[in-house]
């Protein structure tokens, strides 16, 4: 069993707590600041304990030069700064003298984060390989690691498994809520019902997998959909394919063909964009020139008549292309059904999380979890390795 915050000794001590400040940013500004908000009950924990707390993440990816500008944590910094109303520092470095200098100087109570842990990235991947140098030389500035970046659990990076190998190592609150909400998919309150979505059906087998024997009814929409179209034998136009999995599709189909809802009708356009000659079709009747973007209103109706009926839902992946607007009218109408339907529902994944955000509904959601790749991973039933004692 993974140790948590409070099973581990942290009183004066200095702390190195490895958050994740991924947010995303338009125009150099943060869009949505939840991963910062959720990282404070760890932090403010610490600070009631009086540990000198050094915060890590990483922010993007980092390739080539160009990615350092764009994936600067100064940004992140000051939000952190507007939120915390603590002393706090800086440091636009992840290792050297200027870190050391600043941690050894550091105060009971007094926060410093480091730049993104991806900038080791840049020569040797260093941070993404979990390079045995870097994690120890990571760890040899703090006393503890708590790791509260659920978001990356399912990598094992030198800033997540490295360090703590090194130290002494908890999971911080974020990572106990979020670890919380998902065990509690595996044993649901029934009828269960799984709601998935998004392009492909390459990244949702494993949890297909895992799922398909617990769930009472799988409900498929987005563009995954069209591959289990095709795979009935539908007609299915210009309209996404995984071709490589239409196999799978058709195995699956057949062997829990009561538990697989697939779309009756879509909203189809001509081309990928938001303006058009959109039409609702039956899945019958799409033409080689179409391609379906969104679910149709009966096939809403026939998702809601089963959601009704759940007690436990869970959902990752948009139901039609969220992000324009002619086209996440099913997403959004299925949103808002379980919200003023108070139907407790498990939102996993970016996408979902983010069409629920700007639905408005977010806040009246029972769980969204703040981890996309890890989450799915989790319900997998891998081992997430980020998380390894
Ligand atoms: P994923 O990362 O697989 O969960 O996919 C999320 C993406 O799926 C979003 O960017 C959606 O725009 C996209 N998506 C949802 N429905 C469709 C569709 N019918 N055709 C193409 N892309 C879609």
């Amino acid at each position: 069993m993974v140790k948590t915050l409070k099973d581990i000794d942290i009183e004066n001590k200095k702390v190195i707590i490895r958050c994740d400040f991924n947010v995303p940013i338009e125009n150099n500004h943060i869009i949505d600041d939840k991963r910062i908000i959720s990282s404070l009950e760890t932090i403010n924990y610490c600070l009631s304990k009086n540990c000198k707390i050094i915060l890590m993440s990483h922010l993007g990816r980092i390739k080539e030069e160009n990615d350092l500008k764009k994936n600067d944590l100064r940004i992140v910094a000051k939000r952190l700064s507007e939120v915390l109303k603590i002393d706090f520092k800086f440091i636009n470095k992840t290792r050297g003298k200027e870190l050391e200098d600043a941690i050894n100087k550091m105060k009971p109570k007094q926060i410093i984060l480091m730049q993104n842990t991806r900038y080791e990235d840049l020569i040797g991947k260093k941070e993404s390989t979990n390079d045995s140098e870097l994690s120890s030389y990571w760890a040899s500035l703090g006393d503890v690691f708590i790791n509260d970046a659920f978001a990356t659990a399912h990598r094992a990076h030198a800033s997540n498994i490295g360090i703590a190998s090194h130290l002494p190592n908890a999971i911080g609150f974020l990572v106990e809520k979020e670890l919380a909400h998902l065990e509690e998919l595996k044993c649901p309150e029934k009828p269960f019902t799984v709601i998935l979505g998004g392009k492909k059906v390459s990244d949702k087998i494993g949890v297909i997998e895992n799922l398909i024997t617990k769930v009472d009814y799988l409900l498929i929409g987005g563009g995954m959909a069209f591959t289990f179209l095709k795979a009935e034998g539908y007609k299915t136009g210009m309209s996404i394919i995984d071709d490589e999995n239409i196999e799978f599709c058709k195995k699956i189909l057949k062997k829990y063909e009561d538990k697989i809802i697939l779309p009756v009708d879509v909203r189809v356009n001509k081309e990928f964009k938001n303006e058009g000659t959109i039409k609702q079709r039956d899945i019958t009747e799409i033409d080689d020139n179409e391609m379906g973007l969104d679910l149709g209103e009966k096939t809403t109706a026939n998702f809601e008549k089963i959601l009704s009926k759940s007690k436990t839902v869970f959902w990752n992946g948009p139901l039609g292309v969220y992000e324009l607007e002619n086209f996440k009218i099913a997403t959004d109408k299925i949103l808002n059904y379980l919200v003023d339907n108070n139907i407790k529902t498990i939102l996993g994944g970016g996408d979902i999380v983010a069409s629920a955000k700007n639905a408005g509904v977010i806040d009246k959601i029972y769980y969204a979890s703040t981890g996309g790749g890890a989450t799915l991973e989790y319900l997998e039933g891998k081992e997430l390795p980020g998380l390894v004692e």
